[in-house]
């Protein structure tokens, strides 16, 4: 086993949902809570953390560099993982600064991140000019990359299936958003390696699913092989629903709206407006048409995002439905 730091709370708890699986006749459905990963508001990238700023610590790195858009989790969690680690943080986010910083934006700046913006400039290229003048500095950077999705980083997803077997779940699905493909691959490596063999069904929150299924195929393989394994996917394998894009990434349309909405009345839980709550829309979808045989059950991998919420634009969209 790869070593890593201590970032997240771990097992994180699985928890029935009886309102929600009443209101929707089938499935069952159970979340296992990722949102309480427990650093600086947890998700699905606290996990990777772990082994990535090990990877960072191992290197001698000083610094530690990603990228994302205003809104990413990854790069919340990565400050976060920064400051608790003791190493300097770079964000590279998309785009301009806005007006005002909301969500997760504050928390980087809370956490002490230097963000530098893209602008109109290509973020590869952006990136790479951030990492020379980091290195040319003397600040030793080490690069984590997109999403944290690497093999050092989507293993942490193949323990994760571990501790759900070890807390004896069993569900027939397993059912998240996936987006940059790491969480996806590293389950799929672990349902391998662990035994289990019902299905993983990643819900697309920004790419058609052939491209989000190759990337995932790829990961995967390399993931299982920085494990010293040997392992072959097929299309088969790779479960990607890509029927919940909408309007595009990070645009909250009624099926997010609605998702938030009935996870919180219904069971006073909280998803976000980008990735939780369209994975959520897209599995009360598949519910209402009979997608799920009867008395499967299916769990809800909550990935975080919350933060996300009191953000621009999507706080004032909440507030009047
Ligand atoms: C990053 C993220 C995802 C997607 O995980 P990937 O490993 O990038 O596919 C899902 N949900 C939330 C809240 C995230 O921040």
């Amino acid at each position: 086993m790869k070593t890593k730091v201590h970032l997240a709370h771990l097992p994180t708890p699985v928890e029935a949902l009886p309102q929600l699986s009443a209101y929707l006749g089938e499935p069952e459905v159970l979340v296992k809570r990722d949102d309480l990963t427990g650093l600086a508001f947890g998700g699905n990238k606290t996990r990777k953390l772990e082994y990535l700023v090990a990877r960072a610590r191992e290197s001698g790195a000083q610094t530690l560099i990603t990228t994302g858009a205003v809104q990413s989790n990854h790069c919340r969690q990565t400050a976060a993982a920064a400051a608790r680690c003791g190493f300097q943080c770079i964000l590279v986010l998309n785009g301009s600064p806005p007006g005002e910083k909301s969500g997760n934006l504050l928390l980087d700046h809370l956490l002490g991140a230097e963000i530098v913006w893209t602008n109109q400039k290509d973020r590869d290229s952006v990136l790479q000019d951030v990492y020379e003048e980091a290195q040319g500095a003397g600040k030793n950077p080490f690069l984590i990359p997109y999403g944290g999705s690497s093999p050092a980083g989507a293993i942490a997803y193949a323990y994760a299936l571990q501790e759900l077997l070890n807390q004896d779940i069993h569900p027939g699905w397993i059912l998240f958003a996936s987006s940059s493909g790491g969480t996806q691959a590293g389950l799929l490596v672990g349902a391998r390696l662990f035994g289990y063999t019902g299905r993983i069904l990643g819900i697309s929150v920004d790419q058609p699913a052939s491209v989000l299924r190759g990337r995932v195929r790829e990961l995967a393989q390399q993931t299982a092989a920085y494990l010293g394994e040997k392992m072959t996917f097929t299309d088969e394998e790779i479960l990607v629903n890509d029927q919940f894009l909408g309007e595009g990434y990070g645009v909250m349309g009624d099926t997010e709206l609605e998702a938030i909405q009935l996870f919180a009345r219904l069971e006073g839980l909280l998803l976000d407006p980008v990735y939780t709550g369209r994975a959520a829309g897209g599995l009360i979808s598949l519910a209402r048409s009979g997608f799920f045989k009867p008395g499967q059950k299916v769990l809800f991998w909550h990935t975080g995002g919350t933060p996300a919420l009191f953000a621009d634009p999507y706080r004032g969209k909440l507030a009047v439905v």
